[in-house]
């Protein structure tokens, strides 16, 4: 079997590596790869990267392993597709060689994988249940391969991307979180990326489990006609009632006693609730997982309180939907920071809940579509509206014109690379611009 590697970043070197221990024949391409991968390549015995040319293909491959940056109408991968070369993610390779002798609780969605998977590591560890953490935003599922297969099962968080090129997967528990606008750059159109995101429940038998939610028109409309029995996350019993954060029927927690708030976090909790029951955990252990939960940084993190207002970075909502998921869960009124780098994506989700701010700033690359597209709601509202060209302005305006009380958020609605490297450093560049306006204005704490 001789693969072709398209893509030397992180999950594209774990393949090769993988492969090569294997002792299968591997040829690596990228457009443009460094110095440093091209020496680890060349240690393992695989020859100097290609360049990324629909030509290299006059050479023979029997698969080619496709890097989730690199999109399917690239001129190699269309090509490969019309000379019927099978194009694979770099989960589908990790999938194929790990074989059907595990157990695969699998996570897609728009916003909240990170959140869910990491929940269930949460509750899997207060069971002492052994389990590994692999795909998108973790490590690299085919550099894990043997640790998965010793702890029997593999927590996967599968992106778009990575299902785009996978066949029939047949996960144990498949969870589909939510469908909603985004990365509309990567795929062809919103059905094709909904597409993509339900084959996260294709292969699956009536043994297994498939996860949706109710407020996910994409889900709840495939839920019918699916093989695996079907949750139904928000209805039924499975929801929050009367308080409580029930599951079948069954309370788990009152949810003020939760270390974490928020409707979109309470339906991720539940989620990794009714994923790690079927995985055999305990209500008490699912209880004690959750309880015990601090949510990641950058997604709703309080960061500073200063002069009665509270700084929150939510620099990890990257699209629409998850900054309206972050506005529904303050009640008194917000200054909200939006923009970056523009994804071309349509704001109409945020407008419902534009009544609950204060201001709104918008900044970055995208900001003045967005400050065209808010102008009339938040005129027609009162809602103060500013444009500033970077987020350090943005920041200084929001400070001016927060009143004690309020919440400043910074949930940008776009990614960050207008300004930052990523959403992490730019949740830090917000903390370090809170704490220069405190310190010249007087004391900071949290
Ligand atoms: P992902 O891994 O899918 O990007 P994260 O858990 O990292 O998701 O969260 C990304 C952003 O989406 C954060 O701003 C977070 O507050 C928000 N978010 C988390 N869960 C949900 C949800 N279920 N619905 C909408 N937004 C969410």
């Amino acid at each position: 079997m001789k693969t072709l590697v398209y893509g030397l970043g992180e999950s594209g070197l774990a393949a090769a590596r993988a492969l090569r221990e294997r002792e299968e024949e591997v040829v690596v391409a990228d457009s443009n790869y460094s110095q440093s991968s091209r020496d680890i390549v060349s240690e393992w015995g695989i020859r100097e990267p290609l360049r990324a040319d629909p030509e290299i293909l006059t050479e023979r491959f029997d698969r080619i392993v496709a890097s989730p940056g690199i999109r399917p109408r690239d001129a190699l991968l269309a090509e490969a597709q019309r000379s019927g070369v099978p194009v694979l993610s770099e989960v589908a390779l990790g999938l194929d060689l790990l074989g059907p002798d595990l157990r695969v609780a699998a996570i897609t969605g728009t916003n909240g994988k990170t959140t869910v998977v990491d929940m269930l590591r949460a509750i899997l560890a207060a069971s002492g249940t052994p389990h590994t953490v692999a795909g998108n935003s973790w490590r690299a599922l085919t550099g894990c391969l043997h640790e998965a297969r010793e702890a029997g099962l593999l927590v996967l968080e599968v992106s778009s991307f990575q299902l785009h090129y996978v066949e029939k997967p047949g996960f144990n528990v498949a969870s589909l979180l939510n469908t909603r606008p985004d990365h509309l750059n990567w795929h062809a159109s919103f059905e094709e990326y909904a597409a993509d995101k339900l084959r996260i429940f294709d292969g699956q038998g009536t043994d297994d489990l498939a996860l949706v939610s109710a407020g996910d028109s994409v889900g709840r409309g495939a839920a019918g006609g699916l093989d695996a029995e079907t949750l139904v996350v928000g209805e039924g019993g499975t929801g929050v009632s009367n308080g409580d954060l029930a599951l079948r029927g069954r309370s788990i927690t009152p949810v003020e006693e939760l270390p974490f708030t928020g409707p979109h976090n309470y339906e991720n909790a539940l989620f990794a609730a009714a994923t790690a029951e079927r995985l055999g955990v305990s209500l008490g252990s699912i209880r004690e997982g959750l309880l015990g939960y601090r949510l990641k940084p950058h997604r709703m993190q309080v960061i500073a309180r200063h002069s009665g207002v509270t700084y929150v970075d939510d620099s990890k909502a990257t699209n629409p939907a998850s900054v309206a998921a972050a506005l529904t869960s303050f009640e008194g009124p917000v200054v909200l920071i939006l923009g970056g780098s523009d994804k071309e994506t349509d704001f109409a989700e945020v407008l419902p809940h534009v009544e609950g701010c204060r201001a709104v700033v918008c900044q970055g690359e995208a900001g003045s579509r967005i400050y065209k597209f808010l102008e009339k709601k938040s005129a027609e509202l009162g809602v103060l509206l500013s444009l500033e060209p970077d987020l350090a302005a943005a920041v200084t305006r929001a400070h001016e014109v927060a009143l004690s009380g309020d919440v400043v958020l910074l949930s940008p609605g776009c990614a960050s690379f207008d300004q930052f490297s990523g959403y992490a450093l730019r949740g830090e560049a917000f903390a370090g611009l809170v704490a220069e306006l405190a310190r010249e204005g007087g004391r900071v704490g949290l």
